[in-house]
């Protein structure tokens, strides 16, 4: 597939509102539902039928279905979208279904500005026993957020019976950039993995503006992609100049002057206790002050009475 905007529409006539909207899988396509309106429609076999439920609001997404671009290196085709929420608080988040005709369907969540590419996993991640964490692949996946879901709004095609009554059980791990996601349903149990993906990459892939604007750290962000390059290039070339500057103060303002020198006897070696010396005057101000101990002897006065220095 050298582009999914090749993938070829078929357009169908909304029963409720008389707008049109496309739609890409012909027969593989189970649930529609009217962008314009949130009309429900059943796709058998290709044949679409309107069902009587109807959603109460219609949303806009931040990328509109039909749009295609890559993402992770590969081409994609985003045949729905919806807008959930983690039952009893208001934490919206947006998830969106991707299609790919050899690589099949991926998933891409958007949270606080924030990207995740999702794909359905075979092989059961491992759970030790008395751990919360689990490990897939050879790396070890910590506990991040365990919350119900629950579909408001929707929009597109999808490849499943969409059923807005059932709330799904989210558990997710992370070991960034990647993350594990498992979701119980009432007749269903899947795991995926996700990996995070910038926004940069979302914009740029997808050829996309007016993103959300990220807001904190993404659950499987990696901490190199929450700084700005940009930023962080100045930053440094900031600190690199201000340490230069000191440098160059202090050795133009810096003296060679021996502010005291003293020599001290100390007959126990076992004797901790602390020298205080006498007061001495810095003839050039505040300055910083090196301390040197120009020779420290360990002499047995039971066996010799003399020092050497
Ligand atoms: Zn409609």
């Amino acid at each position: 597939m050298s582009s999914a905007k090749q993938i070829p529409a078929k357009e169908h006539a909304c029963s409720k509102c008389k707008k049109t909207f496309k739609f890409y899988l012909a027969s593989y396509s189970y649930t529609l539902i009217c962008p314009h309106c949130g009309a429900v429609y059943e796709n058998y076999e290709g044949t679409v039928l309107p069902t009587s439920s109807k959603l109460k609001n219609t949303f806009s997404p931040s990328l509109p279905v039909g749009t295609a671009g890559s993402i992770k290196g590969k081409q994609y085709l985003i045949i729905s979208a919806s807008s959930k929420k983690e039952k009893g608080t208001s934490y919206f988040w947006e998830e969106y279904t991707l299609f790919n005709p050899i690589y099949g369907y991926a998933y891409l969540a958007q949270y606080n500005g924030h990207w995740t590419i999702l794909e359905q996993i075979n092989d059961a991640p491992i759970k030790e026993k008395g751990k919360t964490s689990y490990t897939y692949q050879g790396s070890e996946f910590e506990l991040f957020a365990k919350y119900t879901s629950q579909l408001m709004h929707a929009a597109g095609e999808f490849p499943f019976k969409v059923d807005f009554s059932d709330h799904s059980v989210v558990e997710e791990y992370v070991c960034p950039p990647y993350i594990l996601s498992c979701e119980k349903t009432s007749t269903d149990f899947v795991w995926f993995k996700g990996e995070y993906v910038t926004a940069d990459d979302i914009r740029t892939g997808l050829k996309v503006t007016n993103l959300p604007a990220r807001i904190g750290i993404g659950a499987a962000e990696p901490f190199y992609s929450s700084i700005n390059g940009e930023a962080f290039k100045k930053v440094c070339i900031a600190i690199a100049v201000i340490f230069t500057v000191l440098q160059l103060y202090f050795s133009a303002t810096c003296h060679d002057e021996t502010a005291f020198i003293k020599m001290y006897s100390i007959a126990d070696s076992l004797n901790n206790k602390e020298i205080n010396t006498e007061s001495f005057d810095l003839k050039y101000g505040t300055k910083n002050v090196d301390i040197k101990l120009r020779e420290v002897l360990l002499i047995d006065f039971n066996k010799c009475n003399r020092i050497f220095f």
